[in-house]
């Protein structure tokens, strides 16, 4: 095995926790121990564990269908999964493209956005604008787009060009970026093929997040300049953010979505790239115009079913509903650990709570490690981004449960500062 973002040292040298089972919150390893997921599986699992509708609904569609090539057929679980989840998009999103992953669905979006410009009269609009500090998966589109040094670094001369705005903890903050953005865009408009953003919060570059009229700012632009908007919302979506869509939380509709992390809640690998109707004019005219991208397992038929059973979860338990209460413990939980000596700043927003206990940023000076070691210790699985140490449980988390977690982590982040 040969495991990712791992060191061979750290790989050949730790014990891995070994999980043979999980459920609800939790994971169990081969011993019987239990840990509380507290990253829901990098993200994904938004409904916990094994969830009973969704175990079922895998066995119900394994009787029928797993996959059946998406070229020349469709089946009822994808036709209908795209109807629902256009339903549930912010509105003016009308067409759904599947694919496998994060990656994939934003490698979807930047050439979906390229062959657009270049089959509608203004080809010269090649170059993307991305933000410093953002992540948009690691296939090599997406690391073009993203902005982690330790992520990219190696592989620059593979990855092609962009604009990249300035970053926001620079003197000037926001307004500088913002104001840096709007004079190239404006001299450079014919060029900007997408504005690409994660809305509200970049997740792997340490949960840094934004206020939505900095979301709001970055779309009208894109509509000044008549160029596309591209929202990655493969962390963001899916009510991490405390709503559906972090988009929907400034108002905005993007002319394409990235969906993937919350989009089978971590059940099975899949995706979607949700694009306007302009967008999808933009294809028609006969075979030489047609979207020039796909994916074998494309609108896989086990993944769709699981899919739609999501959404039926989160409208039959009211899923979104629950996240108020629960994201003001986790927003009075961050607010109080920011008070301790050694955290440098904290951040929470929805169902994400996060403390900087060193530098911002991959890498890290070691006490995220530490602090992870420790909270194993209590019964916790923490994964923290360099000094970052932050939760992300799963939405429908018990309310005790959630209070059981956070208290754990507290205990684990004191400690670790202790050894400090
Ligand atoms: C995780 C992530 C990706 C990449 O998704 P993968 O499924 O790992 O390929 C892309 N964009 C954002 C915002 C992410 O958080």
């Amino acid at each position: 095995m040969w495991p990712p973002y791992t060191s061979r040292e750290r790989h050949e040298g730790h014990d891995p926790l070994v999980v043979v089972e999980a459920d609800g919150s939790w994971l169990f390893d081969h011993d019987g121990r239990r840990y509380f997921d507290a990253i829901g599986s990098w993200w994904t699992c938004t409904l916990g564990h094994r969830h009973p509708r969704l175990v079922a609904r895998v066995r119900e569609q394994s009787e029928r269908l797993f996959h059946v090539a998406a070229g020349g057929t469709t089946h009822p679980e994808i036709a209908l999964l795209a109807r629902e989840l256009v339903a549930v998009a912010p509105p003016g999103l009308t067409r759904a493209h599947f694919s496998d992953d994060g990656s994939t669905s934003v490698e979807v979006a930047t050439k979906i956005a390229f062959q657009y410009w270049q089959q509608n009269g203004r080809p010269a609009r090649r170059r993307f604008v991305a933000l410093s500090g953002a992540y948009h998966g690691d296939t090599l589109a997406a690391m073009s787009l993203a902005s982690i040094e330790e992520f990219r670094g190696t592989f620059g001369p593979l990855l092609f060009e962009i604009h990249r705005a300035p970053s926001p903890t620079e003197v000037g903050g926001w307004d500088r970026v913002l104001e840096s953005l709007r004079r190239s865009l404006r001299a450079h408009a014919d060029e900007v093929a997408a504005i690409v953003v994660e809305p509200l919060v970049q997740g792997a570059s340490g949960m840094r997040m934004h206020h939505p009229e900095v979301l709001r700012e970055l779309h009208a632009l894109s509509r000044e300049i008549d160029t596309l908007f591209v929202a990655d919302e493969v962390f963001t979506g899916y009510g991490r953010t405390g709503a559906m869509w972090a988009c929907t939380q400034a108002g905005i509709t993007p002319d394409l979505l990235c969906v993937a992390k919350g989009f089978t809640a971590g059940v099975l690998p899949m995706a979607a790239t949700l694009a306007t109707e302009r967008v999808y004019d933009g294809f028609s005219g006969g075979a030489s115009r047609a979207l020039m991208h796909g994916h074998t397992f494309s609108g896989h038929a086990l993944g769709a079913a699981v899919a739609r059973e999501v959404l039926a979860i989160y409208r039959d338990e009211a899923i979104l509903d629950g996240l108020e209460l629960r994201a003001r413990s986790i927003a009075a939980w961050t607010a109080r650990m920011g008070q301790l000596p050694g955290v440098r700043a904290h951040r929470a927003l929805g169902m994400i709570g996060a403390l900087d206990l060193g530098h911002v940023g991959y890498g890290g000076t070691g006490v995220g490690l530490r602090v992870a070691e420790l909270a194993r210790e209590r019964g916790v699985f923490l994964r923290p981004l360099g000094d970052t140490v932050y939760v992300t449980p799963r939405l429908n988390v018990p309310l005790e449960e959630l209070a059981w977690l956070l208290d754990a982590v507290e205990g684990a982040v004191r400690a670790g500062l202790e050894r400090a």
